[in-house]
């Protein structure tokens, strides 16, 4: 049977990184991979995520299966985090899941049972998993003008009048705060003409939500979602734990549906579970664990969100120092936008033989597209990357 299997396209990033490996130059440079790094290169396990795990090791009596929606202590601290007061807990139904793409995964799967018709409208571009996921599941997808090249910033305009294709019942993915891979974000304003246009459609917005505290901090990054899910009947918001916990390889992540009509939660609630059981059962416990320790406890959350702050500053003074280097070396401000941009990433918007001489010349690793891992820098590599990129003429 196995000889029916065809290979799978490589994963890009993956292979990039494979090349990065194995280049022997020292000073070569990894904009790659999508994991947040220190000035050291390394990616730490945060203080308050060891301080929770000494603190369930000492105190976890069992490791029997909790629910299947997971444990409702989990739910109940991230709901908080991400929605805060927007709405009332009993609007919200929520299943955990192995990490954010387990999130992402079952709100796809749920819309598919609840509107077999239903088109997803993304970003163009967009966390090409998203696409991935979409095609594997065949749902259709249309896409949505975001990113302008020629200012690095979001081509609202064209991002609005596409959506103006919307039909009730179509669904309308978003990226919560630090978009990937562009680093480019809508303001307040623009979001609240998204939901006006959502509205009238009667589409319904998904928010994928990955790097919350990465961008202007915990409760600024949370405020469109909040303003989504107060405003509309509907919404369902995808949320990660990898990024602002540092806990990528636990696999922990949360799907809520939101409905402002509270009856309908119940079976909202049921089908969410049932497709956990259907997928894998039991969602992963441990991380998960370490998040409702941290969140529920004054002092583990206060010392997580002190280093999450030192991660977002550290990121936001790499993105000005890159944007004045490049300012200093090309004599113009067309770099500005790599210090507007937030999150882990920023594209940089050149053609792909500019990446390929980046690469080939200056052993400076990025995706295809020219997105950069920002936190793949430090303070000496800044002017190496800027200098590299003025001499490739980008
Ligand atoms: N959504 C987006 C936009 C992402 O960038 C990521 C991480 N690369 C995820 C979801 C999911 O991350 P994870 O499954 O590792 O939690």
């Amino acid at each position: 049977m196995f000889e029916n299997l065809k290979d799978q396209p490589a994963d890009k990033i993956l292979a990039l990184m494979e090349a990065y490996k194995a280049d022997p130059r020292e000073d070569k440079i990894d904009l790659g991979v999508g994991v947040y790094k220190n000035p050291e290169g390394i990616t730490p396990v945060m203080r308050a995520v060891k301080s929770a795990e000494q603190r369930i090791w000492e105190e976890q009596e069992t490791k029997a299966y909790t629910g299947l929606a997971g444990d409702p202590m989990f739910a109940d601290a991230m709901i908080g985090l991400v929605l805060g007061d927007a709405v009332s807990r009993d609007q919200v139904s929520a299943v955990a899941t192995p990490g954010g793409t387990g999130a992402v995964r079952q709100a796809f799967e749920l819309i598919r049972m609840a509107n077999p018709g239903a088109r997803i409208f993304v970003s163009d571009p967009t966390w090409p998993n998203h696409l991935s996921i979409l095609k594997y599941l065949g749902i259709e997808t249309v896409s949505y003008r975001y990113f302008d090249s020629s200012t690095g910033g979001v081509d609202f305009a064209g991002m609005m009048e596409d959506l103006g294709q919307l039909k009730a019942g179509d669904v309308v993915l978003l990226h919560g705060c630090c978009h990937n891979p562009t680093g480019a974000n809508l303001n307040l304003t623009e979001w609240k003409a998204v939901v006006a246009r959502l509205t009238e459609a009667g589409a319904l917005p998904m928010i994928d939500i990955a790097y919350q505290g990465f961008g202007d901090g915990l409760d600024e990054d949370a405020a469109a979602v909040r303003l989504v899910a107060s405003s509309v009947p509907e919404c369902l918001i995808a949320a990660s734990c990898s990024k602002n916990f540092g806990i990528y390889r636990e696999r922990t992540g949360l799907l809520m549906a939101v409905a402002q009509d509270r009856g309908l939660g119940r079976t909202t609630q049921g089908n969410l579970a049932f497709l956990n059981r259907q997928n894998y059962s039991f969602p992963p416990d441990h991380g998960a664990r370490i998040v409702s320790t941290i969140l529920t406890d004054d002092g583990l959350r206060a010392d997580w969100q002190a280093e999450l702050e030192d991660v977002r500053l550290n990121m936001l003074g790499l993105r000005e120092q890159l944007a004045s280097e490049l300012q200093r070396l090309s004599g113009s401000d067309r770099f500005h936008f790599l210090a507007q941009h937030r999150g882990m990433f920023s594209r940089l918007g050149c053609a792909p033989e500019q990446v390929e001489t980046l690469r080939k010349d200056h052993g400076i690793y990025m995706v295809g597209d020219s997105r950069m891992n920002i936190a793949g820098l430090n303070s000496t590599t800044v002017p190496l990357l800027a200098r590299a990129i003025v001499d490739a003429g980008i």
